[in-house]
């Protein structure tokens, strides 16, 4: 060994054990344990976070602030509190700071979303052609709907397919109008390519949150089925050519809700297909893949 080498090695331990205590001490004096995962989340990404406080008597949840906005936690185990934050392509990638606050004890750290590029679709539309316009009873309702944050947890496991057909359109997608970049638009869900007719199925057990009819002023959804699973995760079903459920009803993953149409603002029969987390509209993939229990 070089001399170099023997105080390059010296110091790498020096620094060894110093991050030891360091960690050794940070963990003896906050035992307010907080995981964050995926281990790298890209934009469209659900964060799952889990907490574990150390006074395990704290009267309240935790609560989790990320960019301003502050989301409740839902108790999933003893002294296990999680959330869901949402990531959409309305977002910048970069590092976010997060604020944990559980009791007396607040801890800060920082997660970091990667990049991720979305398709990009440029329409043109023709002079005086202005799209179809939600009704504002419509837009309460799924307001409504985005903004349930239930306590109860009904789904276990992975996410279903919620219809047989292909996908047409991923989550994501940008759009150019007429050349022009739309800023809030993406879109907010999956597109499958099922035949009229052909059934929707619950992906996951749920509580029947929504069932809107065109008839009531649903222009633009068209037929919706909203299903509220929990813990502030919700799914809609959008376009439909029919109704299999009513509001209240607790479906089972692998139950036909409805079927597949071309109702409200649509060229052609399709299943829409959203997976909404705290209210906003985040990749249904990744809960398809995997389990977020
Ligand atoms: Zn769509």
């Amino acid at each position: 060994m070089s001399k170099r080498s023997i105080n390059y090695f010296k110091n790498s331990l020096v620094l060894t054990i110093a991050v030891t205590i360091s960690t050794i001490l940070a963990t003896s004096v906050k035992a307010l344990q907080v995981q964050v995962s995926p281990a790298k989340p890209r934009l469209g990404d659900t964060l799952t976070v889990v907490i574990t406080p150390d006074n395990p008597t704290a009267s309240s949840p935790p609560s989790v602030t990320i960019n301003k906005k502050t989301y409740p936690t839902f108790l999933i185990a003893a002294n296990k509190y999680r959330t869901f934050l949402p990531t959409t392509p309305l977002q910048k990638p970069g590092t976010r700071s997060l604020q944990i606050d559980a009791g007396a004890e607040t801890k800060r750290m920082s997660v970091f979303v990667g990049d991720r590029k979305f398709p990009v679709q440029r329409i043109r539309l023709s002079p005086g052609k202005a799209g179809l316009e939600a009704t504002p009873y419509e837009l309460k309702r799924v307001a409504e709907l985005k903004a349930l944050k239930t306590p109860q947890k009904y789904w276990n496991g992975a996410f279903l397919k919620p219809n047989k057909g292909r996908i047409s359109t991923i989550y994501g997608v940008r759009r150019y109008y007429n050349g022009k970049f739309a800023q809030d638009y993406y879109h907010r869900g999956v597109d499958y390519a099922g035949a009229t007719g052909s059934p929707v199925i619950a992906p996951a057990d749920g509580r029947i949150a929504l069932v809107g009819r065109v008839s009531q002023g649903f222009r633009v959804h068209g037929n919706i089925i909203g299903i509220d699973h929990g813990h502030g995760v919700i799914t809609t079903y959008l376009h439909l050519s029919r109704l299999n459920v009513q509001e209240g009803d607790v479906v089972k993953a692998g139950q036909v809700i409805g079927a597949v149409g071309s109702t409200g603002a649509v060229t052609g029969p399709h299943l829409h297909w959203g997976l909404y987390v705290q209210g906003e509209s985040v990749d249904p993939t990744p809960w398809r893949d995997r389990k977020f229990n």
